[in-house]
């Protein structure tokens, strides 16, 4: 599949923080409450810190408790896909531009959706309102 951001691993490697890298382009997960945004209430757009699109708002945003960024949805549609890694069926959440991993969705969440957009503070980057 053709994307719209398109990048060699070596370019994602010297563009991207090394955290970044780890989750954004190998699927990795940020270790619970250490990220920059679990708690943050600040009011903005959250971009994808692979290639800058718009993913979420600081509106749908909610404290879920489990230590990452939670999100009721996201402001446009992402990319889902199953994932059956570490013995779990899951949800992967990616970036459609960039195809950069996310996080997970989960049907926990509050009203109105019942979905947990739970998502690494390291593959986003808020974008204060101005
Ligand atoms: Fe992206």
């Amino acid at each position: 599949m053709k994307r719209k951001v398109e990048k060699s691993e070596e370019e994602w490697k010297r563009e991207l923080s090394e955290e970044e890298y780890r989750v954004l382009r190998e699927k990795g997960t940020e270790a619970p409450f250490t990220g920059k945004y679990h708690r943050s209430k600040d009011q903005g757009s959250y971009v994808c810190a692979g290639c800058g699109k718009v993913l979420f708002s600081s509106e749908d945003k909610f404290d879920s408790g489990c230590g990452w960024p939670s999100f009721t949805k996201p402001t446009e549609e992402v990319e889902e896909q199953r994932d059956l890694g570490h013995g779990m069926v899951r949800t992967e959440v990616l970036c459609p531009d960039c195809g950069g991993h996310l996080g997970h969705v989960f049907n926990d969440g509050p009203a109105p959706t019942g979905q947990r957009y739970c998502i690494n503070s390291v593959s986003i980057k808020l974008k204060a309102k101005e």
